[in-house]
């Protein structure tokens, strides 16, 4: 169903999104390395889950942004092999891996023995895999917490990844960010210090719908559970959500069972309010000014002057640099765009929240 508000997983629960697909496999089957790139509720997540189980080989998906969380702001070595462990051991008991027992069977010249086991095994290890059962694909969801792997800065990791680029040609990643910046940043390819500079890679974008898909989408919703919603009212959803699935889901959702736009608008509001509030508080940890910032561009405080004085008013002096540093940085995690000089908040919703 399309407006099931929770992630999707299968091909027929998604709407549009073909040409992305297409990509994303593509990657997968032929490039050692593939980015998924676009803002938080896109549709990322959705689109790697479907890809991976179209997808002919063995993928396994890890949520980088999950495990940063349950390691209590880091991601250690030993939990990450464990991680992969514990999902190719999943595999095993569903058949995927049948014959094989990956507790004991040596498959790459290495035993996968809990504790010894590095990165670099279990990479040698999926790279045996995929010699066997075709291409292996280990996918991170919102790799920029890939960074906080290990004590140097995930370097460790992307070392691991150089290795497995030039020597291990049945295993392949997938990154996906909404954090855009943050995460090319971590990669790499452009910083002669990474391990993974210069290397090749494929980059699939995820847009917000355009006004046409955005209205088809939820013309079709509706249709699935059979509601008539006039076109005026389908119209001024799109208006006020732009063409962010996660939102366009929300509201259909909450239409379906209110039968009422206007409680549908307040109950999807709500529910990104709740969302937007932990992702600023999670800001938040990382410099009480970004929120003031945001604050300031969602009022149409939009030049870098403006943002200055509204700060410093705020919360006392901030030098140049640190305010300019501060703004890049929430250009790079997909909060603000920077257009001939003026900033402005990506997503509608999140500006709306800002401002009320
Ligand atoms: P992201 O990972 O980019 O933040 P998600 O994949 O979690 O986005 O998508 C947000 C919500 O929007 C999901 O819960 C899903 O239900 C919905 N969604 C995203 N893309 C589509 C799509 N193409 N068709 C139907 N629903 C979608
Ligand atoms: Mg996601």
């Amino acid at each position: 169903m399309l407006f099931d508000p929770r992630p999707k997983s299968r091909r027929e629960e998604i709407f549009d999104r073909e040409k992305e697909l297409n990509s994303l496999l593509k990657g997968m089957e032929e490039y050692p390395i593939t980015v998924l790139i676009g803002i938080r509720r896109v549709g990322k997540s959705s689109l790697l889950r479907v890809t991976l189980n179209e997808f002919d080989g063995l993928g396994l998906y890890l949520d980088a942004r999950r495990l940063y969380a349950s390691g209590g702001g880091m991601i250690s070595p030993a939990v990450l092999v464990d991680e992969i462990r514990k999902i190719l051991l999943g595999k095993g008991r569903f058949g995927f891996l049948s014959g094989i027992k990956l507790e004991s069977v040596n498959l790459a010249g290495i035993k996968i023995k809990p504790k010894e086991t590095t990165i670099i095994d279990i990479f040698e290890l999926l790279n045996g895999l995929g010699e066997k059962f075709g291409r292996v694909v280990l996918a991170f969801d919102e790799a920029q917490y890939l960074r906080f792997y290990g004590p140097r800065g995930g370097k460790d990791l992307l070392a691991g990844m150089a290795y497995a680029y030039d020597s291990l040609p049945n295993l392949g990643f997938v990154f996906t960010g909404s954090e855009v910046g943050l995460l090319h940043d971590f990669i790499g390819i452009d910083d002669y210090s990474s391990p993974l500079f210069g290397r090749v890679y494929e980059e699939v974008e995820v847009k917000p719908f355009p006004r046409e898909l955005s209205e088809a989408f939820l013309r079709e919703g509706f249709e699935e559970v059979g509601l008539k919603v006039p076109e005026g009212e389908i119209k001024r959803a799109v208006d006020e959500l732009d063409g962010i699935p996660g939102w366009l889901v929300e509201f259909g959702f909450n239409y379906w069972k209110s039968g009422s736009f206007e409680r549908a608008m307040e109950r999807t509001v709500e529910r990104a309010r709740a969302m937007i509030r932990e992702e600023l508080l999670e800001l938040e940890k990382r410099s009480p000014r970004y929120s003031l910032i945001l604050r300031a561009i969602a009022m149409g405080l939009s030049r870098w002057r403006e943002v200055k004085d509204y700060v410093e008013a705020k919360s006392g002096p901030i030098t140049n640099a640190r305010l300019s540093a501060l703004l890049k940085n929430l250009e790079k995690m997909g909060w603000v765009r920077k257009e001939n000089g003026e900033y402005r908040i990506i997503d509608p919703l999140v500006e709306k929240i800002l401002k009320g």
